[in-house]
Parts: structure tokens; sequence; C-alpha cells
């Protein structure tokens, strides 16, 4: 078997071919930086984080792409709010989930490329768009698709235009139909803008996506994903510009589903609780990216502390397995993780993660029977394949992004602490039975690792250089 996907485009599950043999080109769209990231922001990364180690597991040579959206209307009204420039407010939260995908063992992406490092492009696709006669300029500095123009307009979300409600995006008097939708806005007072043969003003949404996948990708790539909330408009809209263009596009459109509280989109208005950030007080990021990891990408994902706890608890129990073999075998190297068939039959059939977990499941049972049986060579074959699926779900203990990620600064900071005073205490010790010699290699110590000591009132204080 081969791998199989679900295309939102054709509604249907099929065998992924590449276009070009060997290489997969992805974009996803990123995040528009305006808050700090909640769990339903980040389970997007992390489903295609799983696709991406999949296609990489099986061979291909995977070019990431994920944009960061830091110009856009929210960013705007943010940076009055808090009373800071808007890109300021951009690269604040820029930074925020940056940290977040890292706590969450989210690979970085090939290129990461920035909405406002793209404003050439998208001028030099929107002066094609109005050549071909797909797009126009009314005067006032906007710039509109005319969506009329296009047989295929509306396929990937199945509406029908004539049920199509105005795009309400700009100045409805200004648009030859108020279905179509602004490419461009014109500039308002005190807002950000950029010069263009139509008048300074600042991009929509969508064309920043359509001209930064075509300039990673190409004209026509494999796989465009995001959260199903962006299907319409946004991805339609992309196909809109990018066809009108004469771009092949997406060949194939994934999307994935929600987390939910009481069935409802988690979003803002729901509290901070749900931070990241916050979270990651109460679970390790690797528990975190396992509980995110675990339902169907195109399943809903109903939050709920009890059950967030229930699979940190179980991803314990699959780890302390792993510690437990790994011990036995130390001196002949960690295990090493092997793509086992079952495996690779449940994640070629559209990422069926939950069927992999169940797999996991049962050969954990086999490893801690095979364990207590004494059966060695047992056990090392279980623990070999949890660790081979553990590696693709991103959730593989001995991976060393754990061990420096996120969540514990402070507690690395308190055993530094610990550690130095230690030392201070030997150099002291050294000192009062005049040791000199011992007490000068302790301090050429601290110099070396670029940690100073100065003597106060109150002791000796530490810090790093
Ligand atoms: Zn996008």
């Amino acid at each position: 078997m081969t791998l199989a996907l679900y295309n939102t485009l054709t509604r249907t599950t099929a065998a992924f071919t590449p276009i070009t043999q060997g290489k997969v080109g992805i974009y996803l769209c990123g995040a528009t930086v305006q808050a700090e990231p909640h769990i339903g922001h980040i389970r997007s990364g992390v489903n295609f984080d799983i696709l991406r180690r999949w296609l990489m597991a099986s061979g291909f040579d995977v070019t990431f792409v994920r944009n960061v959206t830091d110009i856009d209307d929210k960013i705007l009204h943010k940076a009055v709010h808090e009373k800071i420039p808007w890109w300021a407010v951009a690269m604040k939260y820029e930074r925020a989930f940056t940290d977040a995908y890292r706590s969450l063992n989210v690979l970085p992406p090939s290129y990461e490329p920035r909405a406002t490092g793209h404003i050439t492009q998208m001028i030099e696709l929107m002066e094609r768009l109005i050549d071909r006669g797909f797009a126009y300029a009314p005067g006032n500095g906007d710039v509109y698709l005319e969506v009329r123009k296009l047989a295929r307009y509306l396929t990937l979300s199945n509406q029908r235009l004539d049920d199509l409600m105005p795009a309400d995006d700009a100045d409805l008097t200004m648009k030859r139909d108020p279905r179509d939708f602004a490419l461009w806005k014109a500039a308002k007072p005190g807002d950000p803008s950029w010069p263009t043969p139509w008048g300074p003003g600042r991009p929509g949404w969508h064309i920043e996506c359509s001209a930064m996948a075509q300039t990673y990708l190409g004209e026509e790539f494999d796989i465009h994903g995001g959260g199903m909330d962006l299907i319409f408009p946004h991805h339609e809209n992309e196909i809109a510009q990018s066809e009108a263009a004469g771009y092949g596009f997406a060949r194939i459109w994934m999307h994935n589903a929600w987390v939910t509280q009481s069935g409802e989109k988690m979003s803002k208005s729901l509290g901070n609780s749900l931070l990241v950030r916050e979270i990651l007080k109460q679970v390790r990021g690797i528990e975190l990216r396992w509980y995110l990891s675990g339902a169907h990408y195109r399943s809903m994902l109903e939050f709920s502390y009890e059950a967030l706890e229930e699979s940190a608890t179980n991803f314990r129990r699959i780890e302390s397995f792993l510690y437990k073999v790994n011990e036995k075998f130390e001196r002949q190297g960690k295990i090493e993780g092997v793509i086992d068939p079952e495996f690779r039959t449940v994640m070629d059939d559209d990422l069926a993660v939950p069927q992999a977990l169940a797999l996991i499941s049962t050969w954990l049972r086999a490893g801690n029977t095979a364990l207590t049986s004494g059966d060695l060579t047992g056990a090392r074959r279980e623990a070999e394949r949890i660790r081979g699926a553990l590696s693709i779900l991103g959730a593989d203990p001995f991976d060393g992004a754990f061990a420096t990620s996120n969540n514990n600064s402070e507690g690395v900071t308190k055993a530094l602490d610990g550690l130095i005073q230690l030392l201070l205490k030997e150099r002291e010790d050294a000192r009062s039975r005049k040791d000199f010699a011992a007490a000068d290699r302790i301090r050429d110590s601290f110099q070396d690792l670029g940690i100073t000591i100065e003597d106060g009132p109150e002791g000796p204080r530490w810090s790093i250089q």
C-alpha cells in the first residue's frame, strides 16, 4: 500500500503521487501573529508536522513552508491597545509562536516567510491578474478580484456563487460585484502602507499566501494545508488568485479540525487558561504534543483537563517502559526506532493516528509482559516498534528536543544555582585550609564556563557573562 491522503478539493481519499518523484512541497498557512498561541492554534502545527515526518520517513525530500502573517487588522488593533508599534506586536507574538512550536517539538519549517517581506511579489501577482482581466483597480487605491470570471470558484468549499454573501472587506460602492474580494486595500490615515502602481496601501490576507506559496514552491505544488476554518474564504480565494494568474497551485488540500470546548471552536474569548504557555505549567511539552496528536487530524478534539491528564498518564507508562528497556541494553547503545509494517499501513491510510495509538498500546502490553517474564529480546522488539512510532508522532522521549526545550527553565536555573553554590562552598573550604591551588582551580573553572562570581555583603553572587 502507498500513502493515501484525503483531499478537501475532491472530497475523496486517493493515493498520493508527487509532482516530482521523490519530492514534496507543502505550504501551511501559519499564524496571524496578534496574540499568544492557545492549543487550538498549535494543533495545526502539530498535525502537519506529523504529515511532514511521515513523508520524510517514507523517503521523500520535503520542502515545508509555513508563513507568518505579520500585517493584519487584528495586529493594528492590538498595536493601538498595547500602545506599541504594529511591527513590535507582530514580532512579539511571532516569537511566542516560535517558542510554542519548539516546546512541542514541531520541526522548524524549511522556509518561514513573513508577508511584509513579499510585497514586491504581491504587486507582481496583482499586475498579472489585472493584465489577464481578472482583477481591477477602481481608482481609490483598492484592487479587487472579479469572482464571476472564475468558472471553478467555490469548488473547495462546495458553495454556489448565487448563495454567496457580499465580501465585507472594503468599500462596496467601488466593487463591480459585491462578492468580489480585495487583493489590496488603500491606505487609511495612520496605518502602515507600501507604495504600489495604484497608490499606497496594504495587502489583503489572501494575496499574501498566494504570493509566498508561489515564491517558495513554484506555480504548482503538492499539498496546501491549514485549519478547516480557512477553507472559506481564505483558501477559496487563494485558489481563485492563483488560478486566475494561470498557475496550477496546490494539488491536494488538507485541513485539520479544531480543538473544541463543549463542541465549540476554541477561541480567544474563552480566556487565557488554554494558552500553550499556561498548559505547559501543568504537563510537559512532550505530553501536550502526545495529547494533541491523539485524535485524527480531521476529527474535532474536545478539550478537557481530565482527558489531558489521562493522556499524560498513559504517555508516562510508555516512557517508563522505554526507559526500563533502555537501561537493560545501555551498554549496547540506545534502543533504535523501527517502523513496523502495521504502523506503516495505518499511517499510509490518511495518517490514522488513533489506530497507531492502538498499536502502541498493544506493543506496550506485550513489552511489559516480556519484561516481567525476563524475555529481554521480546521487550526490546516491542520497544523498538514503539520508539519508531513515537519518532513519527514527534513524541520520542529520547529526542534531544525535549531535554533542552521549554517549560522548565526555572528548574534548570535552580539546579544550576545549587551546583554553583556547592562549588563555592568547596572554594571556601579550600581557602580555609589554605589550599589556594584548589581554590584557584575552582575560580578558573567558573571563568572558563563564563560564570562570573562577585563577592557581596550577603555572600557571593553569580551571573552568566
Ligand atoms: Zn494562508
